[in-house]
Order: C-alpha cells, then structure tokens, then sequence
C-alpha cells in the first residue's frame, strides 16, 4: 500500500468513526430533546397533581379513597399506552380510617374554637362529649402515669406533653438550596453522617432500622391507650410546636386490624395548646366539647401497589427494568399534594412524557406507586420481599438481577438539584455524563451522600441503584409534611415540570446504555 493509500484509508476509517460517534449523540440529544418539549410546552403534570390531591386526595393506606384513586391512575395511565398497568396486594391486615365528621372547642371560661384535626385509626366519640380538662406531662414512662393517673381520668380530656415553645417566625418558611449549600454537598467523600443538605443521611440499612419502620417503636403508645380506655377518660389533645398555626396529625400506626385503638385523639395548633395550658396554670378550668365521627374499617382489596409498564423494544434487554417510583399514599388532614401528590404525578408524567414522545427504549421501564409508606415502607417492602427474597435474609431470587436501578421521589414539590448517591461511587461519573444536558436548569449535584426513610432505602437494602432525588425543601418540612396545609397552593409548576421532564430523559438514558447501572461492591 502506498503512502497515499494508507492516508487515504486512515481518512476514510477517522470519518467513518466520526460520523458513527455523531450519529450516536445526534439520535441521543433528538431524543432528548423530544423529551424536553414533551416536558415542558406539552405538560400535564400541574394537572395530575391537581387530580391527585383536589379530586383523588387524601390517600390514606387502607382507604376507599386510596383504592378509588389507583383505579383512577390505572385507567390513566392504560389511557396513555402504557402496558401491564396491575395492580399487587401488599396488606391483608390494613385498615381504612376516614373522618367523616369531627368538631373541638373550648365552652368555659369562653368560647374557644380549637384549631384541630384528629389522629388516624383512632376511635370516634359517642356523640357530642364535654369534659374537663387535666395536664399531662409526658406518657413516656407507663409506670408512673398508672400511679399518678389511675382512677383520675374517668370523663376528662387529656392535654397531652408540655407547652409549646415560642415560635416568632423570624426564620424564612420556605427555601431552596443555595450555591454554597449545594457546593458544598458535591464535596462529600462520605455517604453518612452530616448530609450537608440538612436531611437525615444516618444508617440506611432496614434490618439496622427495622425496630423504627415496624418493630416496638411504633407500639410504643399502645399500653397508653389501654389505659386511657380501662380509665374511662374521653379523648387527648396533643400538639407539634414546630408548626406555628399549623395542626400536624401524623405518627400513629394503629393500622393494623389487631392494634389496639385510642380514644379520640386531636391534634391541635400549638397556639391553641398554649392558651389551654396557660389557663391551666392559673387554676383557670377550661371545659372541652367535642365530638368525632370517623368509619374504620377493614377492605384489603384497598391495599394496592400500582405497577404499570412500558415494555422495552430491544428483544434482549427488555427482560431488564429500569425503575421509577413514589409512594401514592398520603397521611389524612389535606389533600396530600406536596406528601406524595407531586412525587406520584411527577413519576406518572415520567411515563406519559415517555409514551407520547413515541421513543422506544431498549429495556422496559417500570412505574411503581406504592402503599402504605407512611407506615413504614409497608407497598415497597412486600413487593421486594416478594419479588428479590425475604429482607434480612441471603437467599435472593432471579429477579433481582434484571433491575439497572430505581429513582424515588418523595421530598415535596420542590424542584430537582441533584442526586443523592448512596454511596455508590461507581454511578457519578454515569449520572455526571446523563445530567450534562441540563446545567442550565440547576439539576446536577451528585453528591456521595446517603438520604433516607423513604422507599429508595427498601431497594438499597437489595444493593439495587436506588437513589432519592435531591429537591428543594421549599416549605416542606416548616409547613406542608404531614399537616392540614399539605395542599396543591404549595405546588410550583416549574418545578414540578423540570423534576418530570428531567427524570424522563434520566430514564430514558439508563434504559438505552449498554450494560445495567453499576451496583455497589
Ligand atoms: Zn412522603
């Protein structure tokens, strides 16, 4: 071959290379970019959410309601085109608790109205009940309340722990993450402790935290309400000092059809609480009328996991998933949009953009929207125990083995910043390489840091890439989590819009590489 040969060949083969490389990354960012008009200038996110929480909200585990909503889900997704949209069983035992009726106020020495909400899966009143009210300090040690109590609460209400702290607002109730914050969470080299971010990024692990999500912790006021029935008292008024104004009735777990149940018990503001007790404390006895209907009942065919599919077009590798989830319950007092409304309607989006851009990737992608998380991972942990093997044991099954990853999403509305790692490495410089097309929204720290108590942790436990989203808090934690005020008004459009558009081409991406997303050692 002569020189002019061979330069002629070496041409040929680097233009041969070349236009192969950009016919790569040209059908890569078309898609994307089908991804991203889809997203953004075709968008029904907004009007998801609003479905979800104004028409389909609240969703607590157990509930009518629930199961009304996930057959609403069903059908729009199937409307879409997506496939093997089935519903799975997680709990046979788990109760619906809906109020039907309820009312708190103060008769005397005036009238008060009681800025209230009650517990779920507590019992309802005989009627309209009116009572004195007693203080107690604290219910922690049973012993102690036995022999300070016993025979004393027969037609009283409780006002239940010490009075609130003064809150005077001076801090800003809703946030996003700064440059600095955000900076300084990409400089992590480790996954726990100190989330530079503020959230929890303890131990992950779900057999080192069993006990919490479904052990003695959460049985821990049982013996209480034992004894407040046996004594014949009439309901408990409790408060969360974080929430000014705020009435915030999460954290009882008597779900099951074999827990014991407590007499009405309310939440109440911290600023109602205040005056109750102040009055309290100047032999001033404030006398409480309230009453509380509520239907608890026991429908297992409620206790659903949502699963819907887009089959992969490759005939190999769509026997490999690629995962997106949110858990699609909600706690009781509102409508639940920012706790989970906007992380299911974000995720169901994430399917509807997919669909309608008429892209078909390589592996299926699997839309999961789970049950009972508020009660401790209850949908996501029956459906891995009953798809990979038990937790905490060895044994795993096949299954396990076809999942490149999963993405979750239930930190609010807020929109995306980036991605908690887990740990893991070796995914950074694959999310690193996927996010670059979208700097210009703010969406790409990666930071090695561990997030938890939410439904990544259950995939975690697998050592399946599970990753929660890192979203900005906005108001979440100081106003909406869990409270009468989780409504759709603290929804912003952009960012919910960004978060589903932005997770559809993350999707989209692991769906169509060429081996599954790597797996920690
Ligand atoms: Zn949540």
């Amino acid at each position: 071959m002569n020189l002019l040969m061979k330069v002629f060949f070496k041409v040929l083969i680097a233009v041969f290379i070349l236009s192969g490389f950009s016919a790569f990354s040209q059908t890569k960012s078309q898609a994307l970019a089908r991804i991203n008009s889809e997203g953004f200038q075709h968008s029904q996110v907004m009007q998801l959410i609003a479905d979800l929480s104004d028409v389909y909200g609240p969703r607590l585990t157990g509930t009518d309601q629930y199961f009304t909503a996930a057959e609403w889900a069903k059908k729009t997704m199937l409307g879409w085109g997506v496939d093997n949209v089935y519903f799975e069983n997680y709990c046979d035992d788990c109760m619906g608790w809906e109020v039907k009726s309820f009312n708190v106020e103060m008769v005397e020495p005036a009238y008060m109205k009681i800025q209230a909400y009650p517990y779920a899966w507590t019992e309802s009143s005989k009627g309209v009940q009116i009572g004195d009210l007693v203080w107690m300090e604290s219910h922690a040690d049973m012993e102690k309340v036995k022999k300070q109590w016993g025979g004393k609460l027969q037609g009283k209400t409780i006002l239940l722990g010490p009075a609130p702290k003064q809150n005077m607002l001076f801090e800003g109730l809703s946030t996003r993450f700064t440059e600095d914050e955000l900076e300084e969470a990409k400089k992590s080299i480790l996954p726990a402790p100190g989330n530079p971010l503020g959230i929890s990024s303890g131990n992950t692990d779900l057999v080192a935290k069993k006990d919490i999500v479904f052990g003695s912790s959460m049985r821990k006021d049982d013996a209480f309400y034992a004894f407040l029935k046996a004594e014949g008292a009439l309901s408990i008024l409790g408060t969360r000092p974080l929430f000014p104004g705020i009435v915030h009735p999460s954290g009882t777990y008597s779900f099951r059809e074999s827990h014991i149940k407590s007499v009405p018990y309310f939440a109440i503001s911290p600023e109602s609480f205040g005056k109750l007790k102040r009055l309290m404390d100047r032999s001033i006895a404030p006398k409480i009328k309230f009453h509380l209907d509520a239907a608890l009942y026991l429908k297992p065919k409620n206790n659903v996991n949502i699963i819907g599919e887009i089959t992969g077009s490759d005939p190999q590798l769509k026997e490999e998933v690629v995962m997106i989830g949110a858990h699609f319950d909600t706690w009781h007092p509102a409508s639940g949009a920012t706790d989970n409304g906007a992380g299911t309607g974000v995720m169901m989006e994430v399917m509807r953009i997919i669909k309608a851009t008429g892209l078909q990737p390589k592996r299926t992608i699997r839309i999961a929207l789970w049950g009972g998380e508020e009660q401790g991972f209850l949908g996501s942990l029956a459906y891995a125990e009953k798809h990979y093997g038990k937790v905490g044991e060895t044994s795993r099954k096949k299954e396990l083995k076809k999942i490149s990853g999963y993405i979750n999403m239930d930190n609010g509305a807020g929109q995306m910043r980036g991605l908690y790692l887990q740990g893991n490495e070796a995914v950074r410089p694959v999310f690193e390489e996927m996010l670059a097309p979208y700097k210009h929204l703010d969406v790409n720290t990666l930071t090695i840091q561990n997030t938890n108590w939410t439904d990544h942790d259950v995939f975690d436990h697998y050592k399946i890439p599970g990753f929660q989203i890192i979203q900005d808090m906005l108001n979440y934690q100081t106003v909406t989590h869990h409270t009468n005020l989780d409504a759709l008004e603290y929804v912003p459009e952009r960012d919910v819009m960004v978060n589903a558009t932005v997770i559809a081409a993350l999707v989209y991406q692991i769906a169509e590489r060429d081996a599954l997303m790597p797996r920690e050692e």
